[in-house]
């Protein structure tokens, strides 16, 4: 079958570690499935990977991609009972868990002590004709939900989807800022808000980006300095809560931003995880700071139907063919893309 995988490591260019080619098909173990990949969407993780870069060891040949829609397209000995009909569309949860440490006991699959995500080894990524996936991973996806769309929404929109509603608890007439505009969580957060009522308000260093999130359903967009605070007060009078993905850059004013018992919830830190933490305004005004990362499978299936409901379509910037793959991760590596860029084998 035809993979798009780290071949190789140390290359200068971290995209000469990659190589798309033939890989045998794996064969699903017991209680495992193989899916057949009808389209799947990048992220960064992808590009960490290619530099050598991984919570696992790395060993190549290994298989990139965590996200990935298609059909069922056989199971391995003894499926669990349940399991969705071979030949049926479904959505893969990309969060894999062992399901014996005390935490999935607990049925919280995200503190899982071994957790992964497909492409960390022992894994196999989803960049490819097939993937084997242990078939608690299998969510039934909608016939009408269109592969490309769906698979846009295991990582970005489901850790966007967690830091909303789970997290932050936000609801319809809650208010939001939402950091660094143009980055894959933050256009998910800023589509699930124009969904469900929820009031975004923006912030990018970039034009561009500032004029994409207004016509993404944010009431303002506004350019991150010492003034931002001051105009979120005034527009909202204090956001319930801010969704932080930048770090130092903006930490200031997420803190500033929110109104006495707000929440500012964090999945990244591209700017640099050290800010002054501020602990004074932290307890003064009673805020909550909060990590989120990924999103539990129940969550996945009620963000798919947030989808399927509301008629909210993932902002797709292009689709390539498999064997393009090169060339689409070229393009989320100079950072042009505007959306998530889905492969179709
Ligand atoms: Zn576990």
């Amino acid at each position: 079958m035809l993979a798009a995988h780290l071949a190789r490591t140390g290359a200068e260019d971290p995209l000469d570690n990659l190589e798309v080619g033939d890989l045998p098909t794996p064969e699903p173990r017991p209680g495992w499935a193989l899916l057949k990949v009808e389209a799947a969407s990048l992220n960064h993780h992808d590009l960490w990977l290619l530099r050598g870069v991984s919570a696992s060891p790395i060993e190549p040949p290994q298989v990139l991609g965590t996200d990935a829609a298609g059909t069922v397209a056989a199971y391995g000995p003894d499926p669990p009972a349940g399991v969705p009909e071979v030949g049926s569309p479904v959505l893969l949860h990309a969060v894999i868990s062992d399901g014996t440490c005390p935490a999935c006991r607990r049925g919280e699959e995200l503190y899982c002590r071994r957790m992964a995500l497909f492409s960390d080894k022992p894994y196999d990524g989803t960049l490819a004709e097939y993937v084997a996936v242990p078939a608690a991973n299998l969510v039934p996806r909608p016939a009408e939900l269109a592969a490309a769309d769906a698979a846009c929404l295991p990582t970005a929109y489901l850790t966007a989807y967690r830091m909303l509603f789970t997290r932050a608890g936000l609801r319809p007439g809650s208010t939001v800022l939402i950091q660094g505009a143009g980055g894959g969580v933050a256009t998910a957060a800023l589509l699930l808000c124009r969904a469900t009522g929820i009031t975004a308000i923006a912030t990018s260093r970039d034009e561009a980006k500032r004029e994409a999130a207004l016509k993404l359903g944010a009431v303002a967009a506004l350019a991150p300095d010492r003034g931002t605070a001051k105009q979120v007060l005034g527009l909202t009078g204090g956001v319930d809560a801010v969704i932080e993905t930048v770090g130092e850059a903006t930490w200031d004013i997420s803190l500033r931003s929110l109104r006495p018992g707000g929440a500012v919830v964090v999945a990244g830190a591209t700017s640099g995880g050290d800010p002054s933490a501020q602990l004074n305004r932290v307890f003064y005004r009673q805020i909550s700071v909060l990590g989120s990362t990924m999103g539990t499978r129940a969550e996945l299936e009620r963000l798919m139907a947030l989808v399927h409901a509301s008629g909210l379509r993932p902002l797709i910037d292009r689709t390539y063919p498999l064997a393009e793959a090169r060339a689409a991760l070229s393009r989320m590596a100079a950072g042009e893309q505007q959306g998530k860029i889905v492969l179709v084998p």
